[in-house]
């Protein structure tokens, strides 16, 4: 997808080190030549003038700029993830006004005019939270902390430090300038957002000092949050209405808790399933017995069969981890039994062991023997 996009700079005509005004001159005499109002049906125009307005939306917003520079494409294009992501302080403030510069100068077919006072739902945050195995099991409630945009409490997010509030002077609370052009020979009208209130259509007269006039403040927040039984590594919880504030109304957004696990000694996961390895001795193999097996509900007793081999699996049904949403169902408890040879055994428990081999035979040993039996097929 990206692989045959042409260089922005490029696109645009301009140097690397080309300034703002440069960038939007540029953009401003290409547009006109490719806009489809001067080009009906010509799909190369089209094409052309969807280019420059892609490479100017980057070029043209220094974040994006910067971050196109340094990473190319996958800096700036949604699709490569990762980029601009997570608990960022995005959209502060940072309406882009790519649209806006070119105005109603063919009469406004296309524009895409954006209303600065309309709601708009705070962006969500995201935050790690770390959990046991037991806690991610069985679920937990914790208190973490996240940083978020609030509304300023000093100037209840108006902005203001008085509350005042004027209609702007210079758009008359339009937000809007319209001008008239002489542009290549044509009349044009051209409409851009009003420098002075930055399209809002009003102005604060004294701008509230601890947030500078912008209603809006950074800051770290405590928030509850009930993990449910049974996450999963790198599944996130959502806490509603806990994200950066909306505007002018809007909703808030979300916290979104991505979920770590901590590994366990002993348990391993997988889904709902748990596992684990539980050391048998011989005697225990051969002889079989009640045995206690570490599980999340604590040591159950098992029994083994006589005759048990090293590395069989058990599985205890409906001990593993509960269902999301639906702890009442389980996973099961699934462990392999491992035979541990007996180490430093003393002189007297040597000759038992020789005693009992010699009574060893095909009967006891039957895998053994058919190994031994095929062996000597291949050998004799
Ligand atoms: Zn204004
Ligand atoms: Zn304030």
């Amino acid at each position: 997808m990206a692989e045959n996009k042409r260089d922005y700079y490029e696109v645009l005509g301009v140097d690397k080190s080309a300034g703002d005004d440069e960038i939007k001159k540029a953009y401003r005499k290409s547009a006109m030549k490719y806009h489809p109002d001067r080009n009906p049906g010509d799909k190369e125009a089209e094409e052309k003038f969807k280019e420059l307005g892609e490479a100017y939306e980057v070029l043209s917003d220094a974040d994006k700029r910067a971050r196109y520079d340094q990473f190319g494409f996958a800096g700036v294009d949604p699709n490569y993830g990762g980029g601009a992501g997570g608990s960022g302080f995005g959209g502060f403030g940072g309406f882009g006004d790519f649209g806006d510069i070119f105005g109603e100068f063919f009469g406004g077919g296309s524009r895409r005019q954006t209303n600065y006072n309309a709601p708009r739902r705070g962006e969500n945050v995201g935050i790690r939270l770390e959990l046991t195995f037991e806690e991610a099991a069985f679920g937990v409630e914790k208190e973490v902390a996240a940083q978020r945009i609030e509304n300023c409490a000093a100037c209840n997010g108006s902005g203001s430090a008085d509350g005042a509030v004027e209609t702007c002077s210079q758009c008359r609370g339009t937000g809007q300038i319209r001008t008239v052009q002489n542009f290549m020979g044509m009349q044009m009208q051209s409409q851009t957002t009003c420098p002075q209130c930055s399209g809002r259509g009003k102005v604060i007269k004294n701008p509230c000092g601890t947030c500078r006039g912008k209603g809006k403040v950074r800051r770290t927040q405590k928030t509850r949050v009930k993990i449910p039984a049974g996450v999963d590594a790198g599944q996130n919880v959502r806490v509603r209405g806990e994200g950066n504030v909306g505007s002018n109304g809007g909703p808030n957004g979300d916290l979104m808790v991505e979920i770590y696990i901590k590994r366990h000694p002993i348990f391993e996961r997988d889904g709902m399933q748990v596992y684990c390895e539980v050391p048998i001795t011989f005697t225990q193999a051969a002889l079989g017995g009640e045995i206690e097996v570490p599980t999340l509900d604590g040591k159950i007793k098992f029994v083994l069969p006589e005759g048990t081999q090293t590395g069989k699996l058990f599985s205890l049904s409906g001990r593993g981890i509960p269902q999301v949403n639906n702890p009442k169902r389980r996973g099961d408890h699934r462990f392999t039994v491992v035979v541990e040879t007996p180490t430093k055994l003393t002189k007297e428990q040597k000759e038992l062991l020789r005693q009992l081999d010699e009574t060893l035979d095909g009967k006891s040993n039957p895998q053994r023997k058919k190994f031994f039996d095929t062996i000597k097929e291949f050998f004799d």
